[in-house]
């Protein structure tokens, strides 16, 4: 089987530090592979992106030496994708429609492992005014198995509950987006940051749903400083400049403990990249929580 790996940055700023952490982690583990690393920018939630951010962010990477395989592939341009695939979850009956508002939501739900955990109260019953169509979650529990965070188990009912697929005004929602385009581009391996791996559990079974493979997961840790302390979103947040790439990459690979030789030995980013390819251990990446130190 190929590798098929990607990147899949939202061009709501430009490429931030933990961002780019991410992007080398994706990379690497896709050439470590000899597999394919493609990019794709998740521009739906087009209120929150900021014009000029993509062109930022494929900039960086080039400086970066992170060269993409194939064409980026926009989400934008994906809507009529996405509507057939909700079209077939209507027919499968496994979306509904919705009407709670934000404020009946917040009264009838619990919490969950991220945000609020919907009860699913429309599924039973006829709507008169749709405000969003969801997806009906199946069964009682959920496992996978992160390849960097270990054995992940959930309880639907009580940790995730029926999430948006899409907006009544027509907006996918991440989850359907994300599904469809890893699907259509035949993504084998996604390597992406923990905050995402409450969503995983909800995208296998909309997978599952579709008749779709479910790829293997990653979950890359947090950073943290050596003191112990999450680097704050400040940190992590400024955004990354194409000044001195190679001692950033440098500082990726060290906060990824894959123990990189001095920053003397290498007199080429192209250098670094080749060493850091061939000696990419995943198994070495700390586990979320873990400390990581940044220099
Ligand atoms: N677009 C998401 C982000 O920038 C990543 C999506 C994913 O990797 O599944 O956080």
């Amino acid at each position: 089987m190929t590798y098929i790996g990607r990147f899949a940055p939202s061009p709501t700023g430009p490429l931030h530090f933990g961002s780019l952490f991410t992007a080398i982690a994706s990379y690497l583990d896709a050439k470590a592979n000899l597999g394919k690393w493609l990019l794709r920018i998740e521009d739906i939630d087009t209120p929150r992106v900021m014009p000029g951010a993509t062109n930022q962010i494929l900039s960086i990477l080039d400086a970066y030496g992170l060269h993409w395989d194939g064409e980026v592939v926009y989400q934008h341009q994906q809507t009529a994708y996405y509507q057939q695939l909700l079209s077939q979850l209507k027919d499968k009956h496994r979306a509904y429609g919705c009407q709670c508002s934000r404020k009946e939501i917040a009264e009838i739900a619990h919490a969950g492992v991220e945000g609020p955990v919907y009860p699913g109260t429309c599924r039973q019953q006829t709507v008169s005014q749709v405000r969003a169509w969801r997806f009906a979650m199946e069964g009682a529990e959920i496992s996978f198995e992160d390849q960097i965070q270990g054995t992940q188990h959930y309880d639907i009912a009580k940790s995730l509950g029926d999430f948006v697929l899409f907006r009544a005004d027509g907006l996918v929602a991440y989850q359907l987006a994300v599904v469809a385009d890893d699907h259509q581009a035949g993504v084998t391996h996604i390597v992406r940051g923990i905050d995402l791996i409450h969503s995983t559990p909800r995208q296998m079974q909309l997978q599952t749903a579709l008749g779709f493979t479910t790829p293997m997961y990653s979950h890359l840790p947090i950073i943290v400083s050596s003191s112990g302390q999450k680097l704050s979103k400040q940190n992590l947040a400024t955004p990354v400049t194409d000044e001195n790439p190679l001692i950033t990459w440098h500082q990726v690979l060290d906060l990824l403990n894959q123990a990189p030789p001095a920053i003397s030995e290498f007199d080429s980013l192209s250098s670094l990249i080749d060493w850091a390819i061939s000696h990419w251990n995943i198994e070495k990446i700390p586990k979320a929580g873990e400390i990581i130190e940044r220099r």
